[in-house]
């Protein structure tokens, strides 16, 4: 036994599976293995020019110093005018916080506001980080399953019998990693209607796949659909997802004014401020053009319609059609007699060549996300040895 030990707070956590998958990709790569890697979500695209040209820019100019703890007042007007343009949510600056990737936001978010004996409602299957960051903070996870069949969504009833006087938040992803669920605005205010009548709780939207759809509908989401309920939802985006600069770190949300008080006082006792040539880049992807996306929108298309067909074809594998983001949630069910989990099922695959993760990761079971945001012809390959691997 060391004589020093982790955290209570730690010890109630794991390694993000995600990040892990991908790490083992990496070293196996390293080792000299060909291994594709489908397991993190991260365009391949590559980074438009004008956000290169303004974090140079920054370098150049000496931008190098320390910046406001919630970010420059340049960058959180740009995130409100994000917030407004995109989103339909109208926000001041002094309501908008900057960190370290959408992932620091909602830590803090939940740090600052859970205690002990708290409950968080998150549909399933689910991002990774959404539990863990819940148990570290010591509260409890109440899952709300969804299925396939069911598109993925929670209903209104669902949410309703779930809540209970501890009920604190409600995470929401829509588009949804790693399933793409999208919910619609009608349904969007029905969850809305439901939130209402709760006003001890609060609901965390996680948008940062909302420029990601592929069903041609209108994004919705709750703070814009519901505006009464302004002073109950953090709505957090990014542009990590938007400009494929995932490694620069940058997250923004918007929210009551006292919730993103509360989240720069723990970020000031954390990162501080998010890296200062970030968030200059960031300035040019929320200010600058946005005419690209549509024409990575309409690849990540077709790759997702490639990517569903050619699951579907393998014996023992199915996958519905994601609307948004760029994951497909495969189930492997029938797979289940020959692998002792979904987990084996994923080494398996990994001594194939390709890096997937397990549905486990995510809450879901018997199955594996693949991420669809990588080269044509890698995808394609990764889909053969997949189904050779299977055969
Ligand atoms: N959100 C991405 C994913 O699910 C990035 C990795 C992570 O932070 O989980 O793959």
């Amino acid at each position: 036994m060391p004589a020093v030990t982790l955290s209570a707070a730690l010890a109630r956590i794991a390694p993000s599976q995600t990040t892990a998958m991908t790490d083992r990709a990496a070293a196996l790569r390293a080792a000299g293995r060909d291994i594709i890697s489908l397991s993190v979500g991260e365009p391949d695209f590559p980074t438009p020019p004008h956000v290169i040209a303004a974090a140079k820019a920054a370098l150049d100019a000496g931008d190098t110093r320390y910046t406001p703890v919630a970010g420059t007042p340049r960058l959180r007007e740009a995130a409100a005018l994000h917030f407004n343009r995109d989103l339909g949510i109208d926000v001041p600056p002094r309501q908008v916080i900057v960190s370290a990737g959408g992932k620091q936001a909602i830590f803090h978010a939940l740090l600052a506001t859970l205690n002990p004996g708290d409950d968080v409602l998150i549909p399933s299957p689910w991002w990774v980080s959404y539990p863990e960051i819940v148990r570290f903070a010591g509260a409890e996870v109440i899952a709300l399953p969804t299925t396939a069949a069911g598109g993925f969504r929670i209903t209104p009833d669902q949410l309703e019998a779930a809540i209970t006087p501890q009920t604190r938040w409600l995470l929401l992803n829509s588009p949804g990693n790693p399933t793409g669920a999208v919910y619609g605005a009608e349904e969007i205010r029905a969850l809305g209607a439901v939130v209402a009548r709760h006003p001890q709780m609060l609901v965390l939207s996680d948008d940062i796949y909302a420029p990601l759809r592929y069903d041609g509908g209108q994004h919705a989401t709750l703070a814009a659909q519901c505006p009464e309920l302004a002073n109950q939802v953090l709505t957090v985006s990014g542009v990590s997802k938007s400009h494929a600069i995932t490694g620069l770190r940058i997250g923004v949300a918007a929210g009551p004014q006292w919730l993103i008080e509360a989240m720069a006082r723990l970020q000031s006792h954390s990162s501080g401020n998010p890296a200062s040539i970030s968030q200059a880049a960031a300035v040019a992807a929320f200010e600058g053009p946005q005419d690209f996306l549509a024409d990575w929108r309409e690849r990540l298309r077709v790759r997702r319609d490639s990517v569903v067909t050619a699951i579907n074809a393998i014996p023992d594998l199915s996958t519905p059609v994601p609307d948004g983001a760029f994951y497909c949630m495969v189930d492997a069910a029938p797979l289940m007699a020959r692998f002792a989990s979904d987990e084996a099922l994923c080494l398996h695959l990994l001594e194939h060549g390709v890096a997937v993760v397990a549905a486990s990761a995510f809450g879901g079971q018997a199955g594996f996300r693949i991420s669809f945001a990588a080269d044509d012809a890698l995808l394609d390959e990764a889909l053969r040895r997949i189904a050779k691997a299977l055969a």
